[in-house]
Parts: C-alpha cells; sequence; structure tokens
C-alpha cells in the first residue's frame, strides 16, 4: 500500500452517539457514520457498537484503516488504552480495557484520549492550529471543555487531564460547578449557563423577541434562540451574551498572560454564536492583558466545528498514540 492509500480510523465517543470517521492522512474524510451510544447497555455493548461502525465504513471505503483513535468523555489511562471515569456513564467505566477489547476486533492498533484533548489535536494538525505553535482550545458546550498545545505538542499531564481551562475560577464567589468549585468559567459560560439566563429574562418579560422565537416556551431557549433574539434587537438578551463573552475573555486573557499563545480556538455549540461573542472577547482580551501587545494573537471560531473531535481521532491515529503528539 503507497502512503498515499492509507486509510485512518477516528471515534468520537459521546453521551447520546458514537460518530466514527474514516480519513487521508492529509484530512479527507472518505466516509462517515453514527451509531447510538446505549451507554445504559454497559461497556461490552457499546464497543459492539464501535466495532460495527468500525467495520461498515471499511467495508463501504474497501480498504482497512491501520490504525484507531478513539476520544472519550472522560479520564483515560494512555498507557494501558483503558478508561479510567466516565462521569456521565453508568458504571462509570473503571478499567475498561478498551483498546485491548477492539483491538483484535478491528484489526488495527487502538489509540484512546479525552475527548476535549482530542478535539484541540484535530484543531492543531487539521484546523487553525496549522500555522500555530503554542495554542489554547475551549469547546463551549454543556460543560467547557479545554486542551492546550505547548510549542507544537499537547500538554497532557500524568493523567491526560491537563488544559481543562473550563474550569479556572473567574468569580470568586460565583455559582456552584458541577466540579464542585465555585465560579468556574463553565459555571458562568456554558450553554446551560447562558440559556438558564434566556429563560430568566423570558419568564420575567425581559425577552420580547426570543419569546417570540420559542413561542414562550421556556425549554426551547437555547443559545443560538438568544443569538437570534439579540440580533432582533432584544437588549436585555445581548447584555446576557456579551456578559458569557466577558466571562470567556477574561479566562482567555488568564491563557493568554500564562502562554503567550498565538491562537485562541473557540468551538462547540456555543461558539455559534458568532460576531456578537468573539468581539467581546478579543476586546477583553486586549483590555485584561497589559503586559504584552497582543494584536498578534489569533482568537477564532474553530475552523472544524462539530469535526473537531473526530479529526482529532484521525489525527491521534496517525500519530501513533499519545507518545506521538
Ligand atoms: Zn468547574
Amino acid at each position: 500500500m503507497s502512503g498515499d492509500d492509507v486509510v485512518y480510523a477516528g471515534v468520537d465517543l459521546g453521551g447520546t452517539n458514537i460518530e466514527c470517521a474514516l480519513a487521508r492522512a492529509d484530512g479527507r474524510i472518505l466516509c462517515s457514520g453514527k451509531a447510538l451510544t446505549r451507554s445504559h447497555e454497559g461497556p461490552a455493548a457499546v464497543l459492539k457498537r464501535i466495532t460495527d461502525l468500525f467495520r461498515g465504513l471499511a467495508d463501504e471505503v474497501g480498504t482497512k484503516p491501520i490504525a484507531l483513535g478513539i476520544g472519550i468523555p472522560g479520564l483515560v489511562d494512555l498507557e494501558r488504552g483503558s478508561t479510567r471515569f466516565l462521569p456521565n456513564f453508568p458504571t462509570h467505566w473503571r478499567g475498561v480495557p478498551v483498546a485491548e477489547t477492539l483491538a483484535p476486533e478491528v484489526g488495527c492498533p487502538v489509540y484512546l484520549l479525552n475527548d476535549v484533548r482530542m478535539a484541540t489535536l484535530g484543531e492543531l494538525i487539521f484546523g487553525h492550529g496549522r500555522s500555530s505553535r503554542t495554542m489554547a482550545f475551549f469547546a463551549l458546550g454543556t460543560g467547557i471543555g479545554g486542551g492546550l498545545v505547548i510549542e507544537g505538542k499537547l500538554r497532557l499531564g500524568p493523567l491526560g487531564a491537563a488544559g481543562e481551562i473550563g474550569h479556572q475560577t473567574i468569580l470568586p464567589d460565583g455559582p456552584r460547578c458541577g466540579c464542585g468549585n465555585y465560579g468556574c468559567l463553565e459555571a458562568l459560560a456554558s450553554g446551560p449557563a447562558l440559556a438558564a439566563e434566556g429563560v430568566r429574562l423570558l419568564l420575567s418579560g425581559q425577552a420580547p423577541e426570543l419569546h417570540r422565537l420559542v413561542r414562550g416556551d421556556a425549554s426551547a431557549v437555547t443559545p443560538s434562540e438568544m443569538a437570534a433574539a439579540a440580533e432582533a434587537n432584544d437588549l436585555a438578551v445581548r447584555v446576557a451574551i456579551t456578559r458569557a463573552a466577558r466571562f470567556l475573555g477574561i479566562a482567555a486573557a488568564n491563557v493568554v498572560t500564562i502562554l503567550h499563545p498565538d491562537l485562541i480556538v473557540f468551538g462547540g455549540g456555543v461558539a455559534a454564536i458568532g460576531p456578537l461573542l468573539f468581539e467581546t472577547i478579543r476586546q477583553t482580551v486586549r483590555e485584561r492583558v497589559g503586559m504584552f501587545p497582543v494584536d498578534d494573537i489569533r482568537i477564532e471560531p474553530s475552523l472544524l466545528g462539530n469535526r473537531a473531535g473526530i479529526m482529532g481521532g484521525v489525527a491521534l491515529a496517525m500519530k501513533g498514540g499519545f507518545t506521538g503528539i
């Protein structure tokens, strides 16, 4: 097989879906598919579904991938390729030998990495990070995940858990975070945190456009509906988004002060709010970093969008696991 024919596989194991893609080394996706995770059925059933998905796609392409990288929503034993703790999965998957179980089934080496570190790797190899040496990645979704690349190398730390920049304290007496701390960025600017403020504005009569957009249904309030309402001149909603963006800007400014990266990327659903969010983040970084000029630091929405994770899996497979990144 010549170098151009080589195919790699990436899997993103999420709470709802398992996504899989087969791609070339240049990042071109040959085919992709997904299956329901159904984590309540336990690890064996979930791993079987990953195998079936992988085999189906390999048959479709007609080439066997030479390695598989899997993003895991939790703590991973990088050397053993097993899970340590998946907070949102039943039984928490303590010590499940994922790589050892899957490798003979899929017929190639299998490598694991935390899902947000994997999305960071995807953005580094195939996204905005291609021209970056030192970058930070914020994944703005139900939580706020993160990842750091320092001098071209993904910072993993002894537990593969370094780079949790969504759990830096922004407000010392702020709301309680899922991690147990108070006032984390995640508790202030994640999708649910922003939507909760949207619901409050809706129910207190301060967001007429949002009310119209969701037809008065508080359960339909999302960050993207709020962005549309702000666009339609709901001033209070605009203020709520700007406030969340300012918290994100403070977090980014802290990262800039510590690392002086050349790039900060924001991915995940909340980043889709767009210019209103990014203008405030960039302005806050300019205001909050006084020790050196920040004009050359790019602050961008993810180039890969929701493919960042899966492309990180492909990159992990290409690199031959965590020792290569
Ligand atoms: Zn936290």
